[in-house]
C-alpha cells in the first residue's frame, strides 16, 4: 500500500539541505516547542505527505545536534506532530571498504539497528545494550533502486575501535553512524515501520582520518543521498498498480 505520510528524520542540516530543495519543501515553523533545536520541512509528493525534520544547532557550540540523544527525542516529537505512516532515517555513515563498498554509496537498512557501543556485560542487559531494533522489510526497494543492504549500527563517536569493528563483523552491519538506533526504539514503541538510507562519506577500515575523510566526501554522498531519497520516496508513495 502506497505511504500517505512520510517522515525522514535527519541530523545534519547540509545532509536534509538538497532534499528540501528537490522535494520543494516549505519550513514548518510550528512544528515543535520553540525551546527545542529540531527543524521541521514539509511537501507533497504523489498525493502523500513528505516531512524532513532535522536535529538542528546547538546555540552553545554552533554546531548540529548530531548523535542518539537528540535522535530520540526528535524523532519521537516529529512523530507526534506529522502522524506519518512510514519513517525513514536518512543520513551519512562510515562504512567498510573491505566488504566492497564505495564511497557515496547509499546503503539501505535491514535486519536490525543496533547500538555499537552500549556494552553492558550483565546477563540480559547485554542483548537491551546492543538494542535489535527490527528495520522494515527493504527487499523490494532496495532491489528496484538497486542498493545494497544490511545492519545499521549506531554510537556516539565518528572514531572507531578495533572493538567496533569486530561488532560489525559479527553482526554484519554495513553502516556505521550516531542517530537511527534511537530513532528505531522510538518506531518500535510506536510500532511504526522504519528504514534507515544511509550513505557512505568515509571507510570506517581505513588508516585515512575519518574526519578528513568526512570533510572531502560529505557534498558527494550528500548528493548521491538525495538522489536515492527522492527515488524511494517516489516508489514509496506510488500505490502498487
Ligand atoms: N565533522 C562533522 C561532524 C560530523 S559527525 C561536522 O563538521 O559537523 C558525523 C555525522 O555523520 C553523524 O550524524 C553520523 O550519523 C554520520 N557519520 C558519517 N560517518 C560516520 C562514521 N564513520 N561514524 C559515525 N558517524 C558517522
Amino acid at each position: 500500500m502506497a505511504a500517505r505520510s512520510l517522515l525522514i528524520c535527519m541530523a545534519m542540516q547540509g545532509e536534509a539541505d538538497p532534499i528540501i530543495r528537490a522535494l520543494d519543501m516549505r519550513s514548518v515553523p510550528w512544528a515543535f516547542d520553540p525551546h527545542l533545536p529540531f527543524r521541521a520541512f514539509s511537501g507533497r509528493r504523489n498525493g502523500a505527505n513528505v516531512t524532513v525534520t532535522v536535529s538542528g544547532i546547538d546555540p552553545r557550540h554552533g554546531v548540529d545536534n548530531i548523535g542518539t540523544q537528540p535522535a530520540a527525542l526528535q524523532a519521537y516529537l516529529s512523530i507526534q506532530a506529522f502522524k506519518p505512516d512510514m519513517v525513514i532515517s536518512a543520513g551519512t555513515c562510515g562504512g567498510l571498504e573491505g566488504r566492497g563498498f564505495r564511497i557515496g554509496e547509499v546503503v539501505a537498512s535491514s535486519g536490525e539497528f543496533l547500538y555499537h557501543d552500549r556494552i553492558v556485560p550483565i546477563p540480559g542487559f547485554e542483548a537491551y545494550g546492543r538494542g535489535h531494533y527490527p528495520a522494515a522489510d527493504t527487499e523490494h526497494l532496495a532491489r528496484d533502486l538497486g542498493l545494497r543492504t544490511g545492519a545499521v549500527a549506531s554510537g556516539n563517536a565518528l572514531e572507531t575501535s578495533a572493538r567496533d569493528l569486530e561488532f560489525f563483523d559479527r553482526h554484519d552491519v554495513a553502516a556505521k553512524e550516531m542517530e537511527a538506533a534511537s530513532v528505531a526504539w522510538v518506531c518500535w514503541m510506536l510500532d511504526l515501520p522504519l528504514y534507515a538510507l544511509k550513505s557512505i562519506t568515509d571507510f570506517i577500515d581505513h588508516p585515512a582520518s575519518t574526519a578528513e575523510q568526512f570533510d572531502r566526501n560529505f557534498s558527494a554522498a550528500c548528493a548521491n543521498l538525495c538522489e536515492t531519497v527522492v527515488r524511494a520516496v517516489n516508489w514509496l508513495t506510488h500505490a502498487p498498480a
